[in-house]
């Protein structure tokens, strides 16, 4: 089926006299009729719901759908994107590990990286994503367990070399997860270009509403873990907490997505309510008419801005001058996403003017919904870096995050001329 059918019909194909509509199961408990059959579902021997921290019919039939839009062999939700790129890597590197990502990524998965994961035992080396391959390797050591990066980076909008990425990251012997949530699996698939793992924060363009936050990890069941077993013992040696059950011999190529579902989401929670999969579903079945229109009303106010000449910079890899643009015309031949990145000229000051002046776009803090709406990362979501961090992540002080929405491009660049007439 093409992307535009599994974002309408994918996950939940009813049965004769079933609700047409994905239900909401919103029941903690599943009932057996007797104590062996349960027993099975505990030892993984057999499948089904037994407890909604596990699993749920509502979240598996969200996740099939993501899984099938991304090409993958299994996925799973979380309650948050955060989660989702926690749990992604913790799956595969544990205390001793060390994880090689891009300096491009978002500020909480970054903060994730450099301190929490670091509290854990899990050292992080961050790379510039415009390195040459032999830049990259020297990152590597032999405890490196898993490289990760973003399609398009929030709140840098800079398009990743996935394949540099991949490559570099299999001579190593690792996997690579790739954050794919603002390029969703619409205008870009990472596992077409070598990519392992991917995640997404559903929070943003897949729910698009703004109503839930909530994540997702999907595998492409590529990677080869029984070749590099020595280095994912948790994968290719027997659990003791599942009877000495080894993932790769038990499950295949659903051992990673098994070992996240019966281990991670078993030991430390964070599943989605069925009730938020069910409104991350709604916004999933609009999601290949809603990208397009982004994309097209952030190509109209990157080319305004582009034009402004009170307006420093603007970064869209829509834009043909554009860094990005060769790297977004071949992993995003239909457009990146919504979101772009632009300085004023004037100081730090100028930037909250111009957001203050704003009526129709609002200061919120999120990105990829229906709604335009526009964040400093410097005085908002990345307030905990200093200077030299928001460099190296790619973030000028000056960068406003602009989030097109889907209303109409002129009523959006008419807000922006007024506020950059009000500050004048
Ligand atoms: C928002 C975001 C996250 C974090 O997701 P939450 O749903 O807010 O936890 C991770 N990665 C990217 C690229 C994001 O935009």
């Amino acid at each position: 089926m093409k992307r535009e059918t599994l974002c309408v019909q994918g996950g939940w194909a009813p049965k004769n006299g079933e609700p047409r509509v994905l239900p909401i199961i919103q029941s903690t408990t599943f009932k057996y009729d007797n104590s062996e059959e349960m027993a099975m579902l505990f030892d993984l021997k057999k499948e089904g719901y037994f407890y909604s921290r596990l699993q749920n019919p509502t979240n598996d039939a969200v996740a099939k759908k993501i899984c099938a839009l991304e090409g993958g062999v299994g996925a799973m939700l979380t309650s948050s994107g955060q989660a989702a790129n926690f749990y992604a890597v913790f799956n595969i590197c544990e205390a001793g590990g060390h994880v090689v990502a891009s300096t491009e990524i978002y500020g909480g998965t970054y903060n994730l990286f450099n301190v929490t994961m670091r509290k854990l035992g899990i050292d992080c080396t961050f790379v510039n994503p415009e390195a040459s391959e032999e830049e990259l390797q020297k990152a590597f050591r032999p405890n490196t367990k898993v490289m990760f990066g973003e399609t398009i980076s929030n709140p840098g909008c800079n398009v990743l070399d996935i394949e540099k990425f991949a490559a570099v990251a299999h001579r190593n012997g690792v996997p690579l997860i790739i954050d794919n949530t603002f390029a969703t699996p619409i205008n870009c698939r990472p596992f077409e270009w070598g990519c392992d793992i991917v995640t997404h924060s559903t929070t943003k363009y897949m729910d698009g509403h703004a109503t839930q936050v909530g994540g997702v990890i999907v595998d492409s069941g590529h990677f080869d873990w029984e070749k590099h077993a020595d280095k994912f013992p948790g994968l290719c040696t027997p659990d003791d907490s599942y009877h000495g059950l080894t993932y790769t011999k038990a499950f295949g190529k659903m051992c990673y997505i098994t070992k996240l579902v019966a281990q991670l989401m078993r030991d430390l929670g964070s599943i989605p309510a069925p009730q938020n999969s069910f409104l991350l579903n709604l916004g999933l079945e609009t999601l290949h008419l809603r990208m397009p229109q982004h994309c097209k009303n952030a190509q109209a106010v990157a080319e305004f801005l582009h034009d402004d000449d009170r307006v420093a910079w603007v970064n869209y890899s829509g834009l043909e001058d554009n860094k990005n643009h060769e790297l977004a015309t071949k992993y995003l031949p239909n457009g990146s996403c919504g979101v772009l990145a632009f300085g004023l000229k004037g100081d730090r000051n100028t930037a909250i003017k111009f957001m203050d002046a704003l009526k129709l776009v609002n200061i919120v803090t999120h990105v990829a919904d229906a709604r335009s709406c526009v964040l400093h990362p410097a005085s908002h979501t990345h307030r905990q870096l200093s200077d030299e961090q928001l460099r190296e992540a790619g973030i000028a002080p000056d960068l406003i995050r602009f989030s097109v929405g889907i209303e109409a491009a002129e009523d959006i660049i008419d807000d922006i001329r007024q506020a950059l007439d009000a500050i004048k």
